[in-house]
């Protein structure tokens, strides 16, 4: 469970699950990987690389590192 607040002043909170929060994101590569192991277990599935974050108010993104609570980029809307 974390906490932060978006440049535009909205508080981004994880506490609730599940949420609008949080996206979960796999590379191509990451769900290539797992989509060809020899089982899957829906409740197993790895973590992916990135954690992805979007305000509902402004709809930036921020992506964190695993086990990274600041966020490596962050991804505002142009249009
Ligand atoms: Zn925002």
């Amino acid at each position: 469970m974390a906490r932060i607040q978006c440049r535009c002043g909205a508080t981004l909170w994880n506490g609730m699950s599940p949420n609008d929060i949080q996206l979960i994101v796999y590379t191509d590569k990451e769900w290539d990987a797992i989509i060809n192991c020899d089982s899957i277990d829906p409740l197993g599935l790895p973590s992916p690389k990135y954690d992805a974050w979007r305000c509902p108010e402004c709809e930036r993104i921020y992506f964190f590192e695993c086990g990274n609570d600041k966020a490596v980029k962050i991804y505002a809307l142009e249009k």
